[in-house]
């Protein structure tokens, strides 16, 4: 059983939360998008509420270990401390004795964040000594940093050893409610959508799939591996022929369990992945000539739409065409509205997929948009995350 901080006592407790406040920065290094923030504020208002004196930290970027204000949380200190209306410590020494005792007198309801956890290398390579460091700031540990779940860094898994009391925050309760449910007891019928460029990195996922949903419709890029796989010609589509074995082998796994694998049977194709490129879209699944596919057409939404209706269950992660380009967007954003109409529950996982849904303004109208990333699809590959199972034991 996972831990919930609400069943802790934290009252004038030092308390320790891991975050993913590893925000998207613009070129000025201003942030461009606070989804990640906002999504710990219930915790973090929580945790104030109840007395804590609280400790947060988080990674951002890739510093790799060293010192670099390019990835300084300096930007993310001063808008949390706008979102919550108070004053938000930074210090700017490092893990030493100076912190410790900043830590220890803390007040109730005082918060500091600590600069990037990443500009030491301790914390990605999981070292003892840095962890320790880590735990002796507090007296409870609580994460809420679903996004970072599967990595085994100091701050997710080590510290953990040193620590007594540990709890998961809200955001990592809810995102482990809804992904556990679609794998343990999805309402029926169960339809996943999955898109995007790589079967790569969802050849996993697809496998554990074929084991849960009735039906898996795929849309993006990635069909045109599946649709090379068995012989159709694609034309100059992305495709990943090291994954035609891998591709067949999923379409005779959903074929032997009878649930269908739906891939698109029409397709809007370019010449190239541009803009102003000239578009056209297919009479069937076939592309021929130096066109690609660039997002599913009229007839395959229609299919999709049919195969949505009266699902009970939808899971989508990854768009449908090349989104990014609002020429190749139609797509991602109807199948986003269609989504929005069902009576399912919906779950949204993947930045695009997440970006299709706020600009179709359905947002609001789906059960969790999940902002766990790689975690989201390991968890779904039916994986222990290391973060998870440090809380659980
Ligand atoms: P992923 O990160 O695997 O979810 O993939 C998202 C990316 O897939 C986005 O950048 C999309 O532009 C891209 N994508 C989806 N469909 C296509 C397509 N038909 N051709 C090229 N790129 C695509």
């Amino acid at each position: 059983m996972l831990p919930s901080c609400e069943d802790l006592q934290l009252e004038n407790k030092r308390v320790f939360l891991r975050v993913d406040f590893n925000v998207p920065l613009d070129k000025e290094g201003k942030i461009s998008d606070d989804s990640r923030m906002k999504a710990s504020l219930p915790t973090i208002k929580y945790l104030m509420q109840k007395g804590a004196k609280l400790i947060v930290a988080s990674h951002l970027g890739r510093p790799k270990g060293q010192v670099n204000p390019k990835f300084s949380l300096l930007p993310v200190a001063e808008h949390l401390a706008k979102l919550l209306d108070r004053e938000v410590i930074f210090p700017d020494a490092g893990l030493g004795d100076g912190l410790r005792k900043l830590a220890s007198e803390l007040e109730p309801n005082q918060l500091i964040l600590l600069e990037n956890l990443r500009f030491d290398p301790g914390e990605e390579a999981n070292d003892v000594d840095f962890a320790r460091k880590l735990a002796n700031l507090c007296d409870v540990y609580i994460n809420d940093a679903f996004g970072t779940m599967h990595r085994s860094h100091a701050s997710t898994v080590g510290m953990l050893a040193f620590v007594q009391e540990k709890a998961a925050g809200f955001l990592v309760q809810k995102e482990v409610k809804f992904l556990s449910q679609l794998l343990n007891e999805p309402p029926r019928p169960f339809v996943a959508i999955l898109g995007g460029a790589k079967v790569s990195d969802k050849i996993a996922v697809i496998e554990n799939f074929l084991k849960k949903v009735d039906v898996l419709l795929i849309g993006g890029a990635m069909a045109y591996t599946f649709l090379a796989a068995q012989g159709q010609r694609v034309g100059i589509s992305l495709v990943e022929s090291d994954k035609f074995h891998q591709a067949r082998k999923m379409l005779e796994k959903a074929r032997v369990k009878g649930i269908p694998l739906v891939l698109p049977s029409d397709h809007v194709v370019a010449k190239s992945l541009d803009e102003a490129s000239e578009k056209r879209t297919t009479l069937g699944q076939e592309i021929t000539g130096e066109w690609m596919g660039v997002d599913i057409g009229p007839k395959t939404l229609e299919d999709f739409k049919n195969h949505l209706y009266g699902a009970k269950t939808i899971f989508w992660n990854g768009p449908v065409g090349a989104f990014e380009i609002p020429s190749f967007a139609r797509g991602s954003v109807q199948l986003a509205k269609m989504i929005s109409e069902s009576n399912a529950m919906s779950v949204i996982g993947g930045g695009d997929s997440l970006a299709a849904v706020k600009v179709a303004g359905v947002a609001d109208k789906m059960t969790h948009l999940s902002t766990g990333g790689g975690a989201s699809l390991e968890f779904l590959e039916g994986k222990k995350l290391p973060g998870l199972v440090a809380l659980e034991s």
